[in-house]
Parts: C-alpha cells; sequence; structure tokens
C-alpha cells in the first residue's frame, strides 16, 4: 500500500553480471525504476539484447521501468603498453608523447588518443590518470610530447583515463562514436540520454538536436563532471531535462575534498530549476565484492535521498558486481529508512522568479498545497506528458503521485521522477462521474486507495492535450 512506496528511485547499470534473463528478472522485482545502458562498454547487439530483456521483465511483472543511454564523451586516455601495465615511481620522469605508435608505451613514455593534449596543457599543470590514482606534474611541452615528473605513482595500465586538475581541458562534447551511439539510443527508444563531459548549454542541445534528427523521443541528462560544467551550472542545467552528479570524474577534476559540497550545490540549482536529478558513483561501491553495504554507503545513499535527488544510481556495482540483486534489495531498504527521516510537508516554494510560467505548473502548486496539509492518500494527475508530475514532484511531500497516462513514453519517463508512479490508464470518459468511477476502480483495483480516502485529481478541459492540465479536484474514494 501506499504508505510504504518508496520516492526516491533506483538506476542500475546493466552489464556482464545482469546478462542473465532470470538476474534481470530479479532486479526488475527488486524494484529497479531505470536501467542505464553505458555506451563505454559493450556492442550494439549488447545494449539492444539486454533492453528487450528488461521490458520483457518489466513487462511480466507489471511494472514500467525507464531506459537512460549513456554516452562515452570525448574521456581524453592513454594508449597501451607494449609489455603490460607498467610500475611508476614516485618522482621518476614520464612523458606522454602524441607521436608514439599507439601499443608502444614504456616506463618512460605512453601514446596518447588525443593528438592536441600537448597544445592544451603547461608547465605546472596537475595530470591525474587513471580517476587520479596517479598524478603527473608537466614540466615541459616539448611539440608533441608532454615532459611529466610523477607525483603520485603506482600502476598503470592500458587506455587510462587523463583528467587535468581543475579542468579545462579542450575535447568537444560529442565524438563520432558518441554521435553512432545517439542514433543507437534512438533505434532503441531510450528514455533518457545521458551526455558525458558536458561543458555548457551548447553541449547538450546539440545531442539533443542530433537525437530528435534520429527520431528519438528521450530526454536529456547532462552528467555534471567537468569543471567548466560547474563554472556554467545555471546553464547547463536550464538546457536539461535532469542531470547527473557524476561524482567519478567531477571528484577527479575538482579534487575529492570538494565533492560534498558540490553536491549539495548541483542538486540545489536543479531543484531551484524544476529539473530532475541523479546521485552517482560509489554509492555501494563494496558491495561489488560484499553482501552488505558499509555504514559510509548507507550515509551517503541517506544523504542524497535527504538532499532531495529524484534517484540514486549504481555502477559497477549492479553491471560486473557479484550481488546486482542483493545491492538493489540493500540500497531500497537504505532509501525507505531514509524516507522515514525526511522532513515532508514543506511548505510550497514558488519557481525562483515568483511567478508561474503555465497554468499547468500553477495547478501542481496548488495542488501540493493542499495535498500536503490535508489529509489525502493520493495525487492522481491525468497527463499526456508527464509534466505536471514534474512539477509536482518538486515539491517535498510523502504523498504518492500517480501519472495516469496512455502515453507509452510518458509511463517509462516519470519512473525517474521522485514520487511518482506510472499508470496506464486512457481517458475515454466525456462525463466527469463516470471519469472518476473509472479512475477510483482503477486505484482500488490496484489496491493504491481504500475506501472512503481522499484523493486530488488533475485534469485538463480537453484531455490528451500536453501541458493542458488546469483544474483540481478534491475527490473522496467511493467504491460501486
Ligand atoms: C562518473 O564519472 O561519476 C560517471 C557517472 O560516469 P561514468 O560512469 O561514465 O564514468
Amino acid at each position: 500500500m501506499s504508505a510504504l512506496l518508496r520516492r526516491t528511485k533506483i538506476v542500475a547499470t546493466l552489464g556482464p553480471a545482469t546478462d542473465d534473463p532470470a538476474v534481470i528478472a530479479s532486479l526488475v522485482r527488486a524494484g529497479v525504476d531505470v536501467v542505464r545502458l553505458n555506451f563505454s562498454h559493450g556492442q550494439v547487439a549488447d545494449h539492444a539484447r539486454r533492453v528487450g530483456l528488461v521490458r520483457a521483465a518489466a513487462q511480466s511483472a507489471g511494472r514500467y521501468v525507464g531506459v537512460l543511454g549513456d554516452l562515452q564523451g570525448p574521456k581524453i586516455r592513454i594508449d597501451r603498453f607494449a609489455g603490460g601495465p607498467v610500475q611508476l615511481a614516485d618522482g621518476a620522469k614520464f612523458t606522454l608523447d602524441a607521436s608514439l605508435a599507439t601499443d608502444a608505451g614504456t616506463q618512460a613514455a605512453v601514446g596518447i588518443a588525443y593528438k592536441r593534449l600537448p597544445s592544451d596543457v603547461f608547465a605546472g599543470d596537475v595530470l591525474l590518470l587513471n580517476d587520479g590514482q596517479i598524478s603527473l606534474q608537466v614540466e615541459k611541452i616539448d611539440g608533441p610530447r608532454i615532459h611529466t615528473r610523477v607525483l603520485v605513482g603506482g600502476e598503470l595500465g592500458n587506455n587510462k583515463g587523463i583528467n587535468r586538475q581543475g579542468g579545462g581541458l579542450s575535447a568537444g562534447a560529442l565524438t563520432d562514436k558518441d554521435r553512432e551511439d545517439i542514433r543507437t539510443a534512438a533505434s532503441l527508444g531510450v528514455d533518457y540520454l545521458a551526455v558525458s563531459f558536458a561543458r555548457d548549454a551548447a553541449d547538450v542541445n546539440e545531442a539533443r538536436a542530433l537525437l530528435r534528427e534520429a527520431g528519438g523521443h528521450g530526454l536529456l541528462v547532462a552528467k555534471i563532471e567537468r569543471a567548466e560544467a560547474i563554472k556554467n551550472l545555471a546553464n547547463v542545467v536550464r538546457a536539461s531535462d535532469a542531470v547527473m552528479v557524476a561524482r567519478g570524474d567531477l571528484g577527479v577534476e575538482m579534487g575529492f575534498a570538494e565533492l560534498a559540497g558540490l553536491q549539495k550545490q548541483i542538486i540545489l540549482e536543479a531543484r531551484h530549476q524544476n529539473r530532475v536529478v541523479i546521485t552517482a558513483t560509489q554509492m555501494m561501491e563494496s558491495m561489488i565484492v560484499n553482501t552488505i553495504p558499509t555504514r559510509a554507503e548507507v550515509s551517503d545513499v541517506a544523504n542524497a535521498v535527504m538532499e532531495g535527488s529524484d534517484a540514486v544510481m549504481l555502477s559497477a556495482e549492479t553491471a560486473s558486481g557479484k550481488h546486482p540483486v542483493k545491492v538493489i534489495e540493500a540500497m531500497s531498504q537504505i532509501i525507505l529508512g531514509a524516507e522515514k527521516y525526511q522532513d515532508t510537508h514543506l511548505r510550497v516554494r514558488v519557481r525562483n522568479s515568483g511567478q508561474f510560467e503555465r497554468t499547468d505548473e500553477a495547478i501542481a502548486a496548488a495542488v501540493m498545497y493542499t495535498a500536503n496539509h490535508m489529509n489525502v492518500k493520493a495525487i492522481v494527475a491525468l497527463t499526456e506528458s508527464g509534466s505536471t508530475t514534474l512539477w509536482m514532484s518538486r515539491v517535498r511531500s510523502d504523498i504518492p503521485i500517480y501519472a495516469f497516462t496512455r502515453q507509452p513514453s510518458t509511463l517509462c519517463r516519470v519512473t525517474l521522477y521522485r514520487g511518482v508512479y506510472p499508470v496506464a490508464y486512457d481517458v475515454t470518459h466525456a462525463d466527469p462521474e463516470e471519469l472518476y468511477r473509472s479512475i477510483f476502480r482503477q486505484l482500488l483495483d490496484l489496491r493504491l486507495v481504500a475506501d472512503g480516502d481522499l484523493v486530488i485529481l488533475t485534469t485538463g478541459e480537453r484531455s490528451g492535450v500536453s501541458g493542458g492540465t488546469n483544474a483540481m479536484r478534491i475527490l473522496r474514494v467511493a467504491a460501486d
């Protein structure tokens, strides 16, 4: 029943560990809301097979699961070593050499895939390799060669990523592979497309244009993982439908010490602009091998929930971990635990400008104010695009919001919105009394409310029109 519904959603990355159809079915039953296809790994056929399995499992469980395609983006990487990984000692010299053959790396030098890197870096810069495990100080640029001194050494393997501390490496956000993957994402009908290493609004707009050109309907997620995106945060958020706090690369570029503050700032900005926000990376990292989370992980997930994330994300924990189903179950319990202590029934906040720009936004705010001050069991929004439920879900509340829609894309899209649950429903009733009776029947059949409960319904005068919501009604459920 509604009291036990988890409001914060779970995004789980698919990978080799979830390829067994029985595992996918268990993930869906355990409550995954959105699955993530990581285009950095795997072939088109892998992604297509995984989407097929998820959709089949969701259908047989009577659930809706959204699909998020995550582009690889312009991650700058070193090339390969001739004899396998090398050990870099603290204080040693090491050269990043754009003129070296791709698999001719040695203890002294390695090639770089991004040939313009030598003109993007300067003496004194600190370069971070392998997610910050190794750091190199640039001493001199000599044509295609970047001469460095190892500040913190360790083992360095093939194709590891390179970041500059403080950001500013200039590779554009969309690579040729990303453009190809956008076409794949469109053909798979993804509900969300995530743009890795977005720097500004233009990067998100370009990805959106390419997705639409390829026939895709998905919403755009900007991954906030570059120093430039932090500088342009308000604009990047405005250009996107959702943002991801991509703590892995963000922690490398900005330094891990500031991550908690940056996370808070990104979540706040997203909520101020009525955008959706996902908190990601290493949330349950120890469960890649262990069967229970560390106490620090429990606290991290709970904190992301309490800060107002719409969703929390799992990466390697589900894609290649040993316990993909257990980790979903544990994360689900932590979210429920955190939501018990959440401040709910907060005052409705009028958007930044102090004025509502749209009628459906004004209705949504009025609904949430009313619901939070009345003993309402459920909110039902008859919706086409889901936008009314998005506005509603920006207001903290513990009252479930049901998106009643006939649109398959909306059913899957709202899976990411905090506190919003999709219900397939076709509005075919012109007579209001008949409409209410049919909605009550659906709510009672799904055991979402009981006879006599109070619900709030939002509708538009002309049903089936996106953005047309202009009325709210307070109704008492009556079984026929
Ligand atoms: C991250 O860097 O935190 C992230 C989510 O991106 P990816 O998993 O693609 O590295």
